[in-house]
């Protein structure tokens, strides 16, 4: 599994400015860091791929020849944006995806799935170069409106900076479904119940189910609190 983040736009070129004179290229990259750390703690593999500095056609067409060149090891693309609109007042999140393309709609709708529904969010469809050269499930999540005042204000505020990221986690994972972890012992796979869970940056493994695997004995005391492990008696049983 492995996810390629897209902060939109760049440095020379910071794309959409709210009433408060926060760019969006401000917003997207710390949403960006928040989101490849949470979707890292959760031991989904991300890159993240920054657009070229430069007049900005030119950067995107380079850029999604980068994502074109991708091995086909990639899952999802995510380019992080901000919306605006017409109406001040034009709250929530649009996630955009190619028409026709199945997988990138079932993954926006996925993602749209913990934020709140307003009358401006929604999935809806359009072209962009870089969903045209992804060969996974693509999306540009536009993920609130810079235009509104009160939103843009919101934006930078680290609290729903790291809200955001959460719930695009959440996204993802109802997108890819629950992801078991497997145990092999030299190349042979070892069944553990309850099942290895991925807690930050580390997996957890049922000691009794591993010690054993590895030849050792595993014994438990609840009222002492220990857990001891023994290879020296497994050991001596092996001699002759
Ligand atoms: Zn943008």
């Amino acid at each position: 599994m492995k996810v390629v983040l897209n902060p939109g736009h760049s440095p020379s070129e910071p794309g959409l400015s709210g009433p408060n004179g926060v760019t969006e290229r401000a917003v997207v990259e710390a949403v960006g860091r928040y989101l490849s750390n949470a979707l890292g703690r959760r031991m989904i593999n991300t890159e993240i791929m920054q657009q070229p500095p430069g007049d900005a056609a030119a950067a995107l067409d380079l850029l999604a020849a980068r994502i074109a060149d991708e091995p086909f090891d990639v899952d999802i693309l995510m380019s992080l944006h901000c919306a605006q609109a017409d109406d001040p007042a034009a709250y929530g999140i649009r996630c955009l995806h190619l028409p026709g393309s199945q997988e990138s709609r079932l993954l926006a709708e996925c993602l749209l799935r913990h934020f709140p529904r307003t009358p401006w969010c929604g999935v809806v469809e359009a072209d962009n170069p870089l969903l045209r050269a992804a060969h996974c499930a693509a999306v540009v999540v536009e993920m609130d409106h810079l235009s509104n005042p009160e939103v843009a204000s919101l934006m930078t505020v680290e609290s729903w900076q790291r809200k955001v990221a959460e719930n695009l986690v959440e996204g993802v994972f109802a997108y890819i479904g629950p992801q078991d972890i497997r145990i092999l012992v030299n190349g042979a796979e070892i069944y553990a119940d309850p099942a290895p869970q991925a807690v930050y940056n580390d997996v957890m493994v049922p000691i009794k189910v591993l010690g054993t695997a590895l030849g050792a004995q595993v014994r438990w005391d609840p009222r002492r609190r220990v857990v001891s492990i023994d290879t020296r008696q497994a050991a001596s049983e092996e001699m002759p």
